[in-house]
């Protein structure tokens, strides 16, 4: 199918870029079209203008900033996944970009994109919530950050305004005694497609004991979901597989869980509690 007619706009510079969704509030913004274009096949999205910002430079460095990572808005997932800095630091994210899509999709499509796309199955989301991520949001009215926690609003909707693009991502480093990890079962079994159920989990350990930890969700409700209670559970414990065990109990617990194609609310709460055992087992090794 054709998308409908729309006006094309390829800037040259983060300004302009900005100047363009300031002046046209139905444009959208491409960066690697790996989901917009197909959304507007299928006409589910009909922007007048497209703002394409994937020739602007300086938008692709993944920057070591002391206490966190930044990572530009034209990251690709292939360059998210091969990064010694977010393999060291943001497993999780690593691993979960290295997860998404096929190869095509991970050299065009970008980091930055799949978290604004707020797909209600996608990788980068659940890991970005359970490293405690930031978005830093730009327009022409200036720049704002948002946490991951606050940026998941429903499915196909982020806490970005239409003039507002996401320009970078803010993701603290793992220090000593943290760990993280991702973890899903994909549509076509294995860790392929999008995610039927998905894990991601950040844990640190201090002096033998779970001083913190945060678990997230995908594809089991309308959005990424922070699994709040799993977390509650663990902190305290020696990370056991014992303890790790008793806490996925709670993977479900205050999630919205939702049947879909791929499964019922009583298979996609099983998996979650699945998932979660096996990011929290990586993320504590
Ligand atoms: C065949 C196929 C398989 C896939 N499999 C998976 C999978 O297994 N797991 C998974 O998670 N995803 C999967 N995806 C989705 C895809 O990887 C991402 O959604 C996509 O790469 C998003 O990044 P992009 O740069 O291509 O964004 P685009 O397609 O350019 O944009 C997507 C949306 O985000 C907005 N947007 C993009 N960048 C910005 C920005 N910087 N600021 C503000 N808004 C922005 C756009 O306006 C649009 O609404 C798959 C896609 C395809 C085509």
């Amino acid at each position: 199918m054709y998308p409908r007619q729309f006006e094309y706009s390829a800037p040259a510079s983060l300004d302009e870029a900005l100047a363009a969704l300031a002046n046209n509030p139905a444009a959208k913004v491409m960066s690697g079209g790996m989901s917009l274009i197909p959304m507007m096949k299928l006409r589910l999205f009909s922007p007048a203008v497209v703002v394409d910002i994937g020739k602007i430079g300086g938008l692709d460095s993944i920057e070591d900033r002391g206490d966190h990572l930044a990572i530009g808005a034209l990251v690709r997932h292939v360059a998210t996944a091969n990064s010694p800095l977010v393999q060291q630091y943001a497993a999780a994210l690593a691993k979960a970009a290295s997860l998404t899509g096929d190869p095509q999709v991970r050299n065009q499509g970008t980091t930055c994109g799949a978290i604004a796309h707020a797909d209600l199955a996608a990788d980068q989301t659940a890991a970005v919530l359970a490293l405690g991520a930031t978005m830093v949001a730009k327009s022409t009215g200036g720049t704002r950050e948002i946490a991951a926690a606050d940026f998941f609003v429903d499915t196909l909707t982020c806490a970005l305004q239409p003039d507002e693009i996401l320009v970078e991502l803010l993701v603290p480093k793992a220090g000593a005694g943290e760990g993280s990890a991702y973890t899903k079962l994909g549509r076509r079994g294995g860790e392929s497609d999008y995610a039927v159920a998905g894990a991601a989990a950040w844990v640190r350990k201090t002096n033998g004991s779970v001083d913190a930890a945060r678990v997230a969700l995908t594809g089991v409700g309308s959005k990424a979901v922070l699994a709040a209670a799993v977390g509650d559970a663990l902190v305290g414990s020696d990370g056991s597989a014992t303890a790790i065990e008793a806490a996925s109990a709670h993977a479900a617990e205050g999630v919205n869980v939702l049947e879909d194609l791929h499964g019922s609310v009583e298979y996609k709460t099983h998996l979650a509690k699945v998932y979660v055992q096996r990011a929290l087992t990586a993320a504590l090794t």
